[in-house]
């Protein structure tokens, strides 16, 4: 495969952009394969590119039902942070973070990272304590986080109402390293670095059944007809309760639609991105010039992969309190997309009971940050068998009682 280079585009240029190549093969499927990955987001790409590049495993297949990124890794609003509390998490989402940074020069793929800075706005006495603990525990993790008052608040994004109709902003946890990056960008450049590779990237290929023998994965059973394969890898997002029954086990996963919206393109207007969690929705500006806003997940179950009204309502008058401006704003257009929640609201990256299968699932309303990270762990994991990246995220926790509680990290603030 070429380099992407200012060489190349000019060289293409000279000859009218005809001799670029597909930025990945689609093959037909092979019989078997060492390792087969279920799902063509971030994730299961990047558990790919890891096994790949990390181990030298590159007879693997990636099967997509639908198109890559069509799931949550194309749906979601980009935010990139690791200010989280535990410290399994801090460490999985800070070594995701550090991944982006290098992401673009990894990948020969312009991912657009955007360190821009992410701040969680304080905007109650219980807020302000919480956000304090967590700068305090990040500074212990290595995470490179503060609290700032609402002085600095004001400096970092003027566009803020820091006197709040309801809720004053009394600080937020600033972490000026986290940002935003291209979603769509991430899950090309693995699935082009992959196939460079001699993997192979199969879309519209939808894993119908999990076959086994001996309490072991012999392959699964596709619309493309079956595959057999050593080593089996489900990373599906919302799907995975589907998966897992194939597979024969249950996982304590619910699946909810979560949605998010972007209004007309304006001139730029703030250059960080901003979480309200009290008041309950978060936004950033996109390169376009829309602004890109999200909230809480729906509270019911649901495959649908939608917008509804009754969301667009609630975000929008939850943000017109923090930011007066957004008022006068069109909206463009809404959607949704099927996150898979954990109790505890932190990750599965595990072993599963049916031997040489492995799940990577539960990142919820925030896996897009996790992206590297997890396919980093999930890869380990798979080529042999334990990571200390994953070791705190098994399905046992659940059994154990070993609960890796993130929910104030992972409800609105994505
Ligand atoms: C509206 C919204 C906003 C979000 N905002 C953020 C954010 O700002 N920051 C953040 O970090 N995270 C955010 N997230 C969460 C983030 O998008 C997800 O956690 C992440 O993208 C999950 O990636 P994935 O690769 O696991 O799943 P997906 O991208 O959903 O990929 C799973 C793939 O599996 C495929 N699949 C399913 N079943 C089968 C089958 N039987 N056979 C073959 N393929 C199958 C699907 O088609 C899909 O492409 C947001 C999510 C949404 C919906």
């Amino acid at each position: 495969m070429r380099r992407y280079s200012a060489a190349a585009i000019v060289r293409e240029a000279a000859r009218h952009h005809e001799g670029w190549e597909r930025a990945w093969a689609s093959p037909e499927p092979k019989r078997k394969y060492d390792a087969i990955i279920v799902g063509g987001g971030g994730h299961g790409l990047a558990t790919a590119y890891y096994l790949g590049r990390n181990f030298g495993l590159t007879n693997v297949a990636v099967l997509e039902k639908g198109w890559l990124g069509g799931g949550n890794t194309g749906r979601n609003t980009t935010i990139i942070r690791s200010n989280y509390l535990q410290d399994p998490s801090a460490a999985i989402y800070e070594k995701a973070r550090a991944l982006y940074e290098t992401m673009s020069q990894d990948l020969n793929y312009n991912v657009m990272f955007s360190p821009r800075g992410v701040m969680m706005l304080a905007q109650t006495e219980h807020e302000v304590r919480g956000y304090r603990r967590t700068a305090h525990a990040n500074a212990l993790q290595g995470v490179d986080t503060e609290f700032v008052g609402p002085e600095r608040v004001k400096e970092l994004c003027p566009i803020i109402n820091i006197e709040g109709p309801r809720y004053p902003v009394l600080g937020a946890l600033w972490q000026a390293r986290a940002g935003t990056a291209r979603h769509d960008a991430v899950a090309w450049g693995y699935a082009r670095a992959c196939s460079a590779m001699g993997m192979d990237i199969i879309q519209k290929c939808e894993v119908t059944g999990v076959r086994s023998s001996n309490g072991q994965v012999m392959g699964v059973d596709t619309t493309r007809g079956p595959i057999d394969c050593d080593k089996l890898g489900i990373v599906v997002a919302g799907h995975s309760g589907a998966l897992a029954e194939m597979a024969g086990f249950r996982l304590p996963i619910e699946s909810v639609a979560l949605q998010a919206l972007v209004s007309e393109p304006i001139k730029p207007v703030m250059d960080v991105v901003v979480m309200a969690n009290t008041v309950h929705g978060y936004m950033s500006q996109s390169d376009k010039g829309e602004m890109v806003i999200g909230g809480g997940a729906d509270g019911y179950n649901n495959y649908t992969q939608r917008g509804s009204f009754h969301h667009i309502e609630e975000t929008v008058r939850a943000l017109i309190e923090t930011f007066p401006i957004i008022s006068r704003l069109k909206m463009l257009r809404h959607w949704g997309g099927i996150v898979d929640m954990t109790g505890d609201r932190s990750p599965i990256i595990s072993k599963t009971p049916l031997g040489n299968c492995f799940i990577n699932c539960g990142w919820g309303t925030g896996g897009f940050k996790a992206i590297p990270g997890s396919g980093w762990a999930m890869a380990e994991l798979m080529a042999r068998g334990g990571s200390p990246l994953a070791s705190a995220f098994t399905l046992e926790r659940f059994r154990e009682g070993r609960f890796i509680d993130e929910s104030v990290a992972a409800g609105v603030a994505h």
